[in-house]
């Protein structure tokens, strides 16, 4: 059996156990915002906050989660090293790039046709972090994760998704995409990463659970990939999730699905105090209401064992 990066080093993927596929520790999408205007950081605090936290889901039945956190998100390694250190939760890491419309700036005048004519800059540093290891550290990426929102396919969110695929390719890494299911563009993000050979199979995608559109959903499943219900505990139009995935379960597609809150410990998406008034964004959502609401509706605990457990070692590894 092959072995997982974690922060805390290599792991065997048959080890991983529970795992939610689309959390944050710690969310930042400026770190300068957060640095010259908000009082609500302490570095200390934050750090016995997360473990805490994630001791907590440990306690709940959680082993693992993969942290989606990357550039445009606040992805810090030396945070994490501290966190990993002191929970037994195993915190698998990602690299790539969250934007909803642009390049950073620091790409934008630097690339394949620009100012700085160079090969695209972006798919290197992936490959490092998934190969190397991130920022100088021991500690290597384990998947890719972009994002593709309202705004849908502009031409930056297709240049990063498009330097994600590349590292795929070279790696063999899988990926992990944000998409905004209202205007169905998971199906744009599989047809730009099948034009760049990315195997379809080998990715997730994120918070299809958002929409009740089975038509949808299936179209995206009958191409490959995971559906990731992954936003329990968020609110975002409150669809019924559970429904969508007895139907999906129903209809054949258990072995596709993944679960996760898409929680996090600390964020700059909110005012302070904005994560404590939502009382169910947590890593605890799952464990403690959403597994016993969906043995309510039927779901068997083997069927849950495959979306909670299997689903996500077999992405991991990238196998089917
Ligand atoms: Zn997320």
């Amino acid at each position: 059996m092959s072995s997982i990066q974690t922060a805390r080093g290599p792991v065997g993927a048959d080890e991983l156990g529970n795992t939610l596929a689309h959390e944050h520790i710690i969310t930042m999408t400026s770190m300068e915002y957060v640095a010259n205007y908000r009082d609500d950081w302490n570095t200390d605090e934050r750090i016995d906050q997360a473990v805490a936290a994630l001791d907590e889901a440990k306690r709940l039945g959680v082993d693992t989660i993969f942290d989606c956190t990357v550039l445009g998100l606040g992805r810090y390694v030396p945070w994490i090293q501290r966190i990993a250190a002191r929970t037994d939760m195993n915190i698998v890491m990602a690299t790539g790039l969250y934007t909803y419309r642009d390049v950073p700036l620091m790409f934008h005048t630097v690339g394949p046709g620009l100012a700085i004519d160079i090969d695209e800059p972006m798919t290197p540093l992936f490959v490092n972090d998934l190969e190397k290891g991130i920022a100088g550290t021991d500690v290597r990426a384990a998947f890719l994760k972009c994002a593709i929102d309202e705004p849908g396919m502009t031409p930056g969110i297709e240049r990063v998704m498009r330097a994600v695929a590349r590292a795929s390719v070279e790696t063999g890494a899988p990926i992990t995409v944000h998409t905004h299911p209202a205007t169905r563009n998971g199906l744009d993000t599989q047809r730009v990463l099948r034009e760049e050979g990315v195997d379809l199979t080998n990715v997730v995608i994120g918070h299809s659970g958002d929409s009740t559109d089975i038509d949808y959903l299936v179209e995206l499943a009958d191409a490959g990939s995971y559906l990731g219900m992954d936003r329990f505990g968020l609110g975002l139009g409150a669809p019924d999730r559970i429904a969508t995935i007895t139907t999906l379960i129903e209809r054949g597609y258990l072995e596709q699905l993944v679960i996760s809150h898409d929680a996090m410990c600390y964020t700059d998406f909110l005012p302070p105090g904005g994560l404590e008034a939502l009382p169910d964004y947590n890593y605890r959502f799952i464990p403690t209401a959403v597994l016993p609401m969906m043995r309510e509706a039927g779901i068997t605990d083997e069927q849950i064992d495959t979306m909670f457990r299997l689903n996500p070692q077999r992405y991991i590894t990238g196998r089917r």
